[in-house]
């Protein structure tokens, strides 16, 4: 069928253009995309990162099944769906739970596409080039959104929101532990409000926003720390958690940021490295903490279940993750972009037409 996609054909271009969706297969579902994230790895593309056009980015949508191969078995026509990353489900990594190791991974981020643009297929992106409204995915990496949450917030919790509760997850949090946040948009807010749920005691947000910090306190912080306002950041955190974090989330992607992420990482504490690193890792560990380092991908966490389980949460009050998101109409894209870009808003989320 046609539709219309936000075509990447150089960097820093989108237009606006006629795209075909074919039938779905196997188990394939195609959806009708009413809303989609966007995320800072969709930006690092459509600015030319990963040479890739033309592209359709987009990896945080949410739709309306439009129509299910025949081989599909959890959903039907009409059903509401967030999607999030493909994974095999029979590999050795995704059946320890480990999706976001799956040995298909990156074929399933960057393979042969399923969309057709000027009769060519464009590639595939996250099993989902969301940035169009209507697009093909598999039904393994579907969710159905439940009653009580805003259909068009799915989205993100596929990529941004997931990555910051599985980053914090992966850290072991125990009840009455410190938590260190360093970064304050999706994944930096999500690991917060994680860490809240954990019971973390002291959770400590560190940010240079103003308006970003007081949300930060309203989500579940009960310490921020504004960097702008520190001589000695370092002193100032440990002001308030003499012996350091248990948990410590470093979600800026800055190298600079790293060095100050290690240096209030308490004894036997998990530092999680959960951004996308572009500048030179520094990496100097203190041998006298016995700390664990862990960097991985969309936080370590089987996405499926989680995704399912975060969003029953916000259903019922627990994890207010709407809050994040700003709303723009798709044709909006590049206001959005830009105040992704200058920190006026965190999560920007497009609404889609039909
Ligand atoms: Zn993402
Ligand atoms: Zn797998």
């Amino acid at each position: 069928m046609k539709a219309t996609a936000a075509v990447c054909p150089a960097p820093n271009k989108i237009i606006f253009d006629e795209v075909d969706v074919r039938e779905p297969v196997g188990s394939e579902i195609r959806v009708k995309i009413t809303a989609v994230g966007i995320c800072g790895t969709d930006m690092t593309a459509i600015h030319g990162g990963t040479g890739m056009f033309p592209l359709i980015a987009g990896h945080e949508g949410a739709g309306i099944v439009e129509s299910v191969g025949p081989d599909v078995t959890r959903f039907k026509v009409g059903d509401r769906v967030g999607i999030t990353y493909a994974s095999c489900g029979k590999c050795k990594w995704c059946q320890m739970g480990k999706t976001s190791l799956c040995d298909t991974y990156m074929g399933n981020f960057f393979g042969p596409g399923r969309i057709n643009y000027k009769n060519r297929p464009i590639p595939n992106w996250f099993s989902q080039n969301s940035f169009s409204n209507v697009t093909l995915t598999n039904e393994a990496n579907a969710t159905k959104v439940p009653d009580g949450i805003d259909p068009d917030t799915a989205g993100p919790y596929g990529c941004g929101i997931m990555t910051g509760v599985g980053s914090v997850m992966a850290c072991n949090p125990q009840p009455g532990d410190t938590a260190i946040i360093f970064g304050l948009g999706t994944v930096g807010m999500s690991a917060m409000m994680g860490a809240k749920m954990a019971g973390c005691s002291k959770i400590i947000a560190v940010g240079g926003t103003p308006w970003k910090l007081e949300l930060a306190k309203e989500l579940g912080a009960t310490h921020v720390v504004n960097r702008k306002e520190e001589e000695d950041l370092i002193a100032a955190i440990k002001a308030i958690a003499p012996e350091g974090g248990k948990v410590v989330i470093e979600a800026t992607g800055h190298s600079n940021v790293c060095e100050e992420a290690t240096k209030v990482l308490g004894k036997m504490g998990t530092l999680y490295f959960a951004a996308l690193y572009h500048e030179p890792f520094p990496f100097f560990p203190d041998m006298t903490i016995n700390g664990t380092y862990k960097h991985g991908g969309m936080g370590e966490w089987e996405a499926v279940p989680n995704i399912e389980r975060l969003m029953k949460l916000t259903a019922e009050g627990k994890f207010p993750a709407d809050k994040l998101i700003t709303y723009y109409d798709f044709n909006d894209m590049d206001r959005a972009i830009d105040d992704l870009t200058h920190q006026r808003v965190i999560k920007a989320v497009l609404k889609v037409q039909d």
